[in-house]
């Protein structure tokens, strides 16, 4: 029997009390740990994480805070090793791929830990100057406290290690204490970082608490000042709104979901010239890393009619260059996807896209790279298309959470930018050409219907971020079917785990505040 990972709640490590469910290696089929939250008291849980937990950061300046963010990075990256092998284990991901979540966790800490030390001996924050209300002698000061709740994130399977970390640095750099529930697929980084981190015993108590395996009873247990940030499908996120707990009392609710992003070649980006090269590069970057598990993975390529066989012919011909298989092989790419239910589920939707959309590039036909295919959760990129981008309407609702995207021809950039609103609010739209007035202009538009708009002009080819990596001083999160969230973006991260207020009084009470 696979060891039973703990708990970490009230303060103490504590294991479930029944059979657990098996976390497995999605590339041997192997069992590797078990999680379960049989058992927990919940609802003490949650009054030990606000009592003491959030008590006590906030206790603590800005300054402080960050300084313990600090610390949780060296101390991550102290063990990064292990994370890695971990990564390898339960998400059958490659090294440049298990990086992607594990650095980009530790870059995160990082930059809140700057921002935060910014922030200086401050307990609360200033918000605009005062206005005045009646006369001069009275007047209104807007402020930000921190809530004096909890904050609950229930995670994804596919961002372990940032998952969790691009939600606990501001929230804990704003004083609240946090409760991770990771999904259970790939539970246990998670919960070795805060192992780590209890450990280490690098923050107070009952600021950081884990609960793995099912998610019953956390949402029964949220009261008014608490928030829940959840990110996943579409579909428990209905599940999660119309929890009656977030009903009654109001709890904030911060919601990721998935998303059927966009890449759109504009008119000039014609085959020969840099910004159609940038765009081929992206797109594959795009479906390959992380086996396209990212929930800002280039779903859709928007690109010019005359420019369609062109974009397939390019695309293809560098997607047949990706080998797939162990991640544990120096001349695999790409490894699996995050278990054979996923893997099920990705060939359903590869079907369910056949059926408006050609399959242009099957990668399924290569053999797999020291992986058996009847027991490994690996899928070869797989891209499709269609010149009537207006008929296929299942391409512009079905994610397909794996490498696979689907290429659609326009007519000019109305039409273009139309299709990308078809995703309902997507998280990102990419951009690529070298007309700046024609780029700005629709970047301008796609804004409203997308939380980042990242354009690729060849001046920047050096030095763009990527389409898909979520940098912590931007925003993450767009409208509408992308759940309408609003995370990182730098400080601004921080509102959501604070209350505004307005301290309605004379000028020497508000000076007083010492904001
Ligand atoms: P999921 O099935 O919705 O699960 C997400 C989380 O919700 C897991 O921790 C899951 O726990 C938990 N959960 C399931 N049912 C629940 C319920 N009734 N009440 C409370 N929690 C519940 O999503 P996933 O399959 O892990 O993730 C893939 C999806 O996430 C994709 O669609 C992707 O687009 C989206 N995603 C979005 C973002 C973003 O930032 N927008 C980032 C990453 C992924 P169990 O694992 O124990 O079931």
């Amino acid at each position: 029997m696979t060891a039973l990972l703990p708990n970490f709640v009230s303060g103490r490590w504590q294991a479930g009390t029944g059979a657990g469910i098996t976390l497995l290696d999605p590339v041997l089929g192997t069992a590797l740990v078990r999680v379960d939250a049989t058992g927990l008291d919940l609802p003490a849980a949650f009054d030990f994480a606000r009592r003491q937990g959030s008590a006590a950061l906030q206790a603590l300046t800005y300054r402080e805070r960050a300084a313990l963010l600090a610390k949780v990075g060296q101390l991550l990256q102290a063990h990064r090793d292990a994370y890695d092998a971990i990564a390898t284990a339960n998400s059958g991901t490659v090294k440049n791929d298990s990086a992607v979540d594990i650095d980009g966790a530790i870059f995160t800490l990082g930059q809140y830990a700057r921002w935060g030390e910014a922030l200086g001996d401050a307990r609360a924050l200033r918000d605009g100057e005062p206005v005045r209300l009646a006369k001069e002698a009275f007047q209104a000061q807007h402020v930000q406290v921190p809530r004096p709740g909890l904050a609950l994130f229930i995670n994804a399977f596919n961002f372990p290690a940032w998952g969790l970390w691009e939600k606990a640095a501001p929230a804990l750099l704003s004083g609240m204490a946090v409760v991770v529930k990771p999904a259970t697929a790939t539970a246990w980084l998670t919960q070795r970082m805060v192992q780590d981190v209890v450990d280490a015993g690098l923050l107070p108590a009952g600021a950081l608490s884990i609960v793995c395996g099912s998610s019953a009873g956390l949402l029964d247990a949220l009261e008014p000042f608490d928030v829940v940030s959840f990110t996943g499908s579409a579909d428990t996120a209905a599940v999660i709104r119309s929890h009656p707990a977030l009903a009654r009392h109001a709890v904030r609710a911060n919601i990721e979901a998935d998303s059927l992003n966009s890449a759109l070649a504009l008119p000039d980006a014609t085959p020969g010239t840099p910004a159609f090269e940038l765009l081929v590069r992206e797109v594959v970057r795009e479906m390959t890393v992380k086996s396209g598990q990212k929930c800002t993975a280039i779903r859709r390529i928007l690109v010019p009619e005359a420019v369609y066989g062109a974009a397939a012919e390019a695309i293809a011909a560098k997607l047949a260059k990706v080998s797939t298989g162990n991640p544990r092989n120096a001349g695999v790419r790409m490894g699996a996807l995050v278990s054979r239910a996923q893997f099920d589920t990705v060939q359903q939707g590869v079907a369910q896209l056949a059926r408006t959309a050609e399959i242009l590039h099957d990668g399924r036909a290569q053999p797999l790279v020291d992986a058996d295919p009847a027991v490994a959760a690996c899928v070869a990129p797989v891209l499709l298309g269609t010149r009537d981008a207006d008929g296929a309407q299942a391409v512009h609702d079905v994610e397909v959470f794996g490498p696979v995207a689907t290429l659609l021809a326009y007519r000019d950039v109305p039409h273009a930018l139309a299709l990308a609103r078809r995703g309902q609010g997507s998280l990102v739209a990419s951009l690529y050409g070298d007309d700046a007035a024609l780029l700005g202009r629709s970047a301008l538009d796609l804004a409203a219907s997308h939380g980042r708009v990242h354009v690729v002009t060849p001046e920047v080819a050096q030095v763009h971020t990527g389409h898909g990596n979520v940098m912590p001083q931007s925003l993450h999160g767009g409208p509408g079917r992308a759940g309408g969230g609003a995370e990182l973006g730098g400080l601004r991260a921080l509102d959501f785990y604070h209350q505004r207020s307005a301290v309605q009084a004379s000028p020497p009470v508000l000076a007083a505040l010492g904001l």
